[in-house]
C-alpha cells in the first residue's frame, strides 16, 4: 500500500521559541505524572526533548522506512511573533525544508511557512514557492490571526497563482498557543473567497469535529487530515473509529488524508504503530462501526498521491 503522512514536522530546539520549550515541558510533566511517571521540567528537557530534534531530517527518513511510510509533508511553524522569535529565523527555516526536499526528492514534501502578520510575509511565500520550490503553504493561526483576516489572504493569492495547497492548522491547542482562532468556521470565508485552492484543514479540528464536517459535507475544495489523533485512538478506540468513521461519511474517502503531525506524538505511539493501526480498520474497528479496504488506500495514500501531485 503507497502511505503518504499529508502532516507532519521535523523540529530543532533552535526552530523553536524558548517559551515554547518551557510550557511543553510543563505539559509531559503533567502527562507522565498523569501515568505515574514522576518526571521534572529539566528532565524533560534533557532526557526526552533531545529525541525530537532531527536539523536534517535523517530520524524522520528512519521513522518512515520503519513505519512503511512512502512520503512525508512537512511543514516550517512560525510561533516567533506570539512566543517570541527563536534563534533562527523562519526565512531560514524555509531554507532548510526546501534543502531536505531536495536531499530527499522522492521522499519529503515541505511546505512553506510564516505569520502572514509579518510584514515581508508576502515576500517569503513567494521566494518559497518560486526559488525554493517548496509545494503547499501552511499556516497556524493559534500564533494569533483568523483565516480570513486580509493579511492571510495576501499569502493565500500567492498560493492560488502557484496552484499549490493551503493547510491550516485547526482544532484546540496545547498551551501557550491560542485555540479561538482555531476554529474551522474560519475556514469558510477562505473556502468561497478561494474556490480553486485545495485547503486542508489539520487534526480533523479536534473538538470541533463536527462543525468542520458538516463544512466537509458542503465546500467541495476542503480536505481534511486526521494527523495528532494518536493520544485518542491509543486511550480511545471507538472515539477515533467513530470520528474517523464520521468523517469520511461527511467529506467522502477521497479528502480524508492520513497523518502524524509527529515528532512529539510518537513517545505515544510510534508512527509504525499508527500506520498499523488504521491499515487494519477494515478487520479490527469496534461492532457496528466499517471500513473497506478501499477507503483505507484512499486515506493512507491514494489521494494524498492527487493532491500533492506525486
Ligand atoms: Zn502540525
Amino acid at each position: 500500500m503507497f502511505v503518504v503522512d499529508a502532516h507532519t514536522h521535523i523540529v530543532d530546539e533552535g526552530w523553536m521559541p524558548k517559551k515554547w520549550w518551557d510550557e511543553l515541558a510543563k505539559i509531559y510533566v503533567h502527562a507522565l505524572g498523569e501515568m505515574g511517571i514522576p518526571i521534572n521540567v529539566d528532565q524533560v528537557k534533557s532526557q526526552i526533548f533531545p529525541n525530537f530534534y532531527d536539523p536534517d531530517g535523517s530520524k524522520l527518513i528512519r521513522e518512515m522506512d520503519a513505519a512503511g511510510i512512502d512520503v512525508s509533508v512537512i511543514c516550517p511553524l512560525d510561533y516567533g511573533l506570539a512566543l517570541g522569535d527563536p534563534k533562527t529565523p523562519i526565512e531560514e527555516q524555509n531554507q532548510i525544508f526546501a534543502e531536505i526536499q531536495k536531499k530527499y526528492p522522492k521522499r519529503i514534501i515541505a511546505f512553506v511557512s510564516v505569520d502572514p502578520r509579518r510584514p515581508d510575509a508576502e515576500k517569503i511565500v513567494r521566494n518559497g514557492l518560486e526559488d525554493l520550490g517548496l509545494k503547499g503553504l501552511k499556516l497556524h493561526p493559534a500564533s494569533g490571526f483568523y483565516p480570513n483576516e486580509s493579511c492571510v489572504y495576501k499569502l493565500l493569492s500567492v498560493a492560488r497563482e502557484f496552484n499549490v495547497p493551503v493547510l491550516f492548522h485547526t482544532g484546540q491547542i496545547v498551551q501557550p498557543l491560542r485555540s479561538k482562532f482555531c476554529n474551522p468556521i474560519y475556514l469558510d470565508d477562505v473556502l468561497i473567497d478561494f474556490p480553486e485552492l485545495t485547503v486542508q484543514a489539520a487534526h480533523m479540528s479536534f473538538g470541533w469535529r463536527h462543525e468542520l464536517f458538516h463544512m466537509g459535507a458542503t465546500k467541495i475544495n476542503l480536505v481534511v487530515d486526521f494527523s495528532g489523533w494518536q493520544l485518542i485512538a491509543r486511550s480511545n478506540f471507538k472515539t477515533f473509529c467513530e470520528a474517523l468513521r464520521e468523517c469520511i461519511d461527511e467529506f467522502g474517502a477521497s479528502r480524508v488524508l492520513f497523518g502524524t503531525d509527529g515528532p512529539y506524538l510518537r513517545a505515544a505511539m510510534p508512527d509504525k504503530d499508527f500506520v498499523e493501526m488504521v491499515k487494519n480498520l477494515p478487520k479490527k474497528a469496534p461492532e457496528g462501526i466499517k471500513f473497506t479496504e478501499k477507503e483505507i488506500e484512499q486515506i493512507m495514500g491514494g489521494n494524498a498521491k492527487r493532491i500533492y501531485k506525486l
